[in-house]
């Protein structure tokens, strides 16, 4: 089978509805924590999995013999080290033929505090001596676009990256990538820098924003201290304020910029532009 872990996730969904495209359902496998999220998974005729990253006995059951699994990163940022090495070590006691993971673009080189886990799994993967490809993602376009309605409201995108560069894509782009690497040979081994074909900055950001929007959006760059108590200011723990302010300082170093074009290459088709990503997000506002 074709195992989606996360199956239940953004990501994981896109993943499924791509793959439920391409291979009949009673080859894909959805492992996630909730079964009752997961109904209408099971509707379509997937098979559902019961397991939960911090249960190394509920994995057990996730994988069999001869599986290709996806194993979509965790969202409890912090937990992400021994959750992942569970699912590794199952994968490993099952036999799965191939393990797909969601890293995080540039891989060892991504020296901020969110990669640091994705890094600590890449090896544990390594070590595990399973066959593997790496999917390291670059950033969403809805890291930016989930937050339209706020900076329609106050006039302003206010972060801590400077003038630093994304190359992001669409959650659908990354998802298309997965998808090609599950149902296509010639992968093991390999580690896919994934990111958007075009690299914007934040000031672009704004300025398309109120294009698209008739609305006057500027952009406001303020230091990391700061963007870490506007968020727990919002209501963000401030441990995570903190690792995300930091990633803003990675942003502006130029860390997630780089355009490699491994996930236009891989989905055989451009990267969907921001200017899409806001044009969806500002449809989908009340
Ligand atoms: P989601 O938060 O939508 O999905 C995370 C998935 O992980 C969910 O299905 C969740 O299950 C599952 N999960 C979390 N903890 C456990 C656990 N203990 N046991 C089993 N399953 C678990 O994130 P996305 O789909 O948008 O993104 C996928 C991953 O990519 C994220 O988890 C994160 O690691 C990373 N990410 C990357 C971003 C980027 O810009 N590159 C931005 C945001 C996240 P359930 O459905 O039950 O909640």
């Amino acid at each position: 089978s074709i195992v989606v872990t996360g199956a239940t996730g953004h990501l994981g969904r896109s993943v499924i509805e791509g793959l439920l495209e391409r291979v009949p359902a009673d080859r894909i496998a959805a492992v996630v924590r909730d079964q009752g999220k997961a109904a209408d998974l099971s509707g379509r005729g997937v098979e559902i999995r019961v397991a939960d990253y911090n249960s190394p006995e509920t994995l057990k059951r996730a994988f069999a013999a001869g599986d290709k699994v996806l194993l979509i990163s965790g969202s409890e940022v912090g937990q992400r080290g021994p959750q992942h090495r569970a699912v590794i070590d199952a994968a490993k006691e099952a036999g799965v033929a191939l393990l797909a993971y969601t890293g995080v673009l540039g891989g060892p080189d991504a020296d901020f505090e969110l990669a640091a886990e994705h890094k600590v799994t890449e090896q544990a993967v390594l070590d595990s001596g399973l066959p593997y490809v790496f999917l390291r993602n670059g950033w969403y376009h809805e890291n930016y676009t989930r937050n339209l309605a706020p900076v329609l409201a106050q006039g302003v995108v206010v972060a801590a990256a400077g003038d630093g560069r994304i190359a992001s894509a669409s959650r659908a782009d990354y998802a298309a990538a997965a998808v090609a690497v599950l149902t296509t040979e010639g992968h093991e081994g390999r580690a896919y820098e994934l990111s958007g074909d075009v690299a914007w900055n934040l000031t672009e950001y704004a300025a398309e924003v109120s294009r698209q929007s008739g609305e006057a959006i500027t952009y406001s760059t303020v230091p990391a201290e700061q963007m870490a108590s506007i968020l727990t200011g919002a209501g963000v723990p401030a441990p995570m304020a903190a690792i995300l302010a930091d990633v803003d300082g990675a942003i502006a170093r130029g860390l997630l910029a780089r355009t490699d074009g491994d996930l236009s290459r891989l989905i055989g088709r451009p990267t969907t532009p921001i200017a899409d990503a806001i044009a969806e997000g500002l449809a989908g506002l009340p």
